[in-house]
């Protein structure tokens, strides 16, 4: 039961209930972000219903499985710097015209926007790396060298992605000169990670498609339940147009708490009673990498409305009656209040609804894709899963931005 109040409590001191209410707020950031839980839960299990006949016995039959686990990587995200990453990408971060200049394939990105030293031991300086499609050029102030992109970006794939996660690479000089023939000076090339801090969503989903094609052919139930959940999650958020940018909860605009207010409130007050979750049957995706930039450019696209929108409506809106304090399970938040809320589901026209249908066609897709690439496995003998509880991991030491309320 919820009950919306714009009364603060009179017995207790005001400075007490906001350091409650921040408190609360903390809890409430870490146990609720994207979507919030409610509307991840829901995409995923409304995507079940996408599925042709071969499929989908086998979901229905796992249909909590898919529904619960999909938070599952949120639960982790403050556990794992890695994690955070995986949720959005700050596209406008890198420059006015990013969608061009930004490289669909991950290891092109990490290649262009890393940052280069050369030498040996203590005497290494920096190198300067100029990226195009066809070619690799790094200077220093005594060398310059070139290289087709393709022979580095296979030197990446092979040798440098197994490391990934130590963000500080070294192409040692053997290897060097085997990239770069002309290369006559000794020292080794060290690169550290300059890309992934931005976020890293659509080489993740691309990355989790071949997880899921793999766990399609070896039939492990086990295996494809769990990708298909996660894999879910980062679809859902790539749905979301505050999870494509820099300004994410609106502190470069002045409108902190707008992410939880388009993607968690709004859901909250108009999921159950007012969307339609009718999209139809799942479609094959013939290029997946290519599918998972359109989402996020479509994405992007709408994040001006989702900004000038509710601008406006701070600007226009008797300024007491938008924000309410509300009681949950004997909690106290603050939140958009209800007539508050209703504006701007009004004013956005229905893209939160449209979000999420397009966000559970696309994860029905996705599903449906990795099983054709996969060869149309049997899945009628495969067995039920059983849901585990995931507990939220918080590891103290690990300052992730608060990407998300
Ligand atoms: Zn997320």
């Amino acid at each position: 039961m919820k009950k919306e109040s714009n009364n603060s409590s009179s017995l207790i001191p005001k400075i007490i209930l906001g350091a409650v209410i921040t408190l609360l707020g903390l809890t409430s950031f870490i146990s609720s972000p994207d979507w919030g839980f409610f509307g991840h839960r829901k995409i995923n299990r409304m995507a079940v219903f996408t599925l042709p006949p071969e499929m989908i016995q086998f979901y229905k039959k796992n249909i909590e499985y898919v529904t619960e686990h999909a938070v599952d990587p949120d639960k982790r995200r403050y556990a794992s710097k890695h994690e955070a990453v995986r949720h959005y990408i700050d596209i406008d971060s890198w420059g006015d015209n990013p969608f061009y200049d930004v490289p669909r394939i991950f290891e092109d990105a990490l290649i262009k926007y890393g940052n280069y030293t050369f030498g040996t031991g203590n005497r290494t300086r920096e190198a300067k790396l100029v990226y195009t499609r066809d070619s690799i050029q790094i200077t220093t102030r005594s060398i310059a060298l070139t290289c087709p992109t393709e022979s580095l970006r296979k030197f990446f794939r092979d040798s440098i992605m197994p490391d990934y996660y130590e963000g500080v690479w070294k192409i040692k000089n053997k290897d060097l000169k085997r990239l770069f023939p002309d290369l006559q000076s000794k020292g080794d090339l060290s690169i550290q990670d300059g890309f992934s801090k931005e976020g890293i969503l659509p080489y993740h989903m691309n990355q989790m498609f071949y997880w899921l094609v793999k766990a399609f052919e070896d039939q492990n139930a086990e295996s494809i339940l769990r990708i298909s959940a996660e894999f879910g999650h980062y679809i859902g958020d790539a749905h979301v147009p505050l999870h494509t940018t820099k300004n994410y909860n609106g502190q470069l605009t002045d409108q902190v708490g707008i992410h939880a207010f388009w993607e968690s409130r709004l859901p909250e007050l108009y999921a159950d009673d007012s969307y339609s979750y009718l999209v139809g049957k799942a479609d094959y995706v013939e290029k997946p990498l290519t599918y998972f930039w359109k989402m996020i450019k479509d994405s992007h696209d709408l994040l001006e409305d989702v900004l000038v929108i509710e601008k406006e409506l701070t600007q226009t809106f008797p300024e007491d009656q938008q924000m309410c304090y509300d009681e949950r399970l004997e909690r106290t938040i603050k939140t958009q209040c209800p007539e508050f809320a209703y504006a701007y589901h009004e004013g956005l026209n229905g893209m939160v609804e449209a979000r999420m249908q397009d966000a559970i066609l696309a994860i029905g897709s996705v599903w449906y894709s990795a099983w054709i690439e996969a060869g149309q496995p049997d899945l009628e003998n495969l067995k039920q899963v059983e849901v585990e509880e995931v507990e939220i991991k918080v590891d103290p030491s690990i300052s992730t931005r608060d990407h998300n309320f």
